[in-house]
């Protein structure tokens, strides 16, 4: 076995186990790039990642407008990193309940976004919420080229990132700019957590819907491998800092993601305080790249 970045053959074990059980992670010792071990029936979730989500007890549109304010800050930095773009061509990738086309739409009821999302459910709200809008089932159906493209917490459920990366120039203009942003594998909660909680916070990060695990030194290497220019990349923290007390005291994930990064008023100046405290040292949560397509 191999790297999948660096080619090296090194590697240590970082966990036993993940969110759903028993199943080796290792860490490669060259790039620190960490991955589940390989197992035969690994599922691609990019097929249809919606059907694992939703059932038919959730309200999608009020999933939307939650996730979108939940989204805030990665909304705010699409909206200034890819929307001003010349002659916006854009397209999102994986777009789910439609929760970033919402919170764009909020901003500037002009903007267009097409989008792919293999789930037949949340292709049906997409038509009827945004129409007009293109709701593409995967890359294959694209017939035209976009300038301006981006994916939200879809990179890290690619198990070929660069077959993948490959696929996505196919339908990018040249010069078009790419936005993705997926958990940062060397963010603050995992360089300070101690025993109990730290190990159960690394059990929540781990698991089967995602089989890779990438920090800023490692993904650098990746796109330097592809037709792909980085043009900026950088770390966002939505967790709360209330929830990073939670993990510390109770050692476990608070109810859900609109719970964990929500702030109420009278906490809300030291909780901004924290998340740049974390994004100056890139240790947010997320990592967050920018990049452009090589002609
Ligand atoms: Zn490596």
């Amino acid at each position: 076995m191999k790297c999948l970045i660096c080619k090296q053959k090194n590697f240590a074990r970082v966990s036993e186990r993940i969110r759903e059980g028993k199943r080796n992670v290792f860490q490669c010792q060259g790039c620190g790039f960490v991955f589940l071990e390989p197992i035969k029936d690994s599922v691609d979730y990019t097929k249809d990642y919606g059907a694992k989500l939703f059932d038919d007890s959730w309200d999608l549109d009020a999933a939307m407008k939650a996730r979108a304010e939940s989204l805030k800050k990665t909304i705010d930095d699409i909206d200034q990193e890819l929307m001003q773009t010349p002659g916006l061509r854009c397209l999102e990738i994986g777009a789910g309940v439609g929760a970033s086309v919402y919170g764009l739409k909020q901003k500037n009821n002009n903007y267009a976004v097409d989008v792919i999302e293999p789930n037949a459910k949340l292709k049906d709200h997409l038509t009827s919420v945004f129409d007009p809008i293109n709701v593409y089932t995967s890359f294959s159906d694209i017939k035209k080229t976009y300038n301006a493209i981006y994916g939200i917490h879809v990179f890290e459920h690619f198990l070929k990132p660069y077959e993948q990366l490959a696929i996505i120039e196919k339908c990018a203009a040249p010069k078009a700019r790419l936005y993705l942003q997926f958990p940062n594998w060397d963010d603050y909660y995992l360089s300070t957590l101690e025993g109990t909680s730290l190990r159960n916070y690394i059990e929540f990060m781990l698991h089967t819907a995602h089989d890779y695990y990438y920090s800023i030194k490692n993904i650098e290497r990746l796109f330097k491998q592809t037709n792909w220019d980085i043009v900026k990349i950088w770390t966002m923290q939505d967790y709360s800092i209330a929830n990073y007390y939670h993990w510390i005291f109770c050692g476990q994930p608070m109810k859900n993601i609109a719970v964990a990064t929500e702030m109420g008023h009278e906490l809300r100046e030291v909780n901004n305080v924290f998340h740049k405290a974390l994004e100056q040292s890139s240790q947010g949560n997320n990592l967050c790249c920018l990049l452009q397509r090589k002609d």
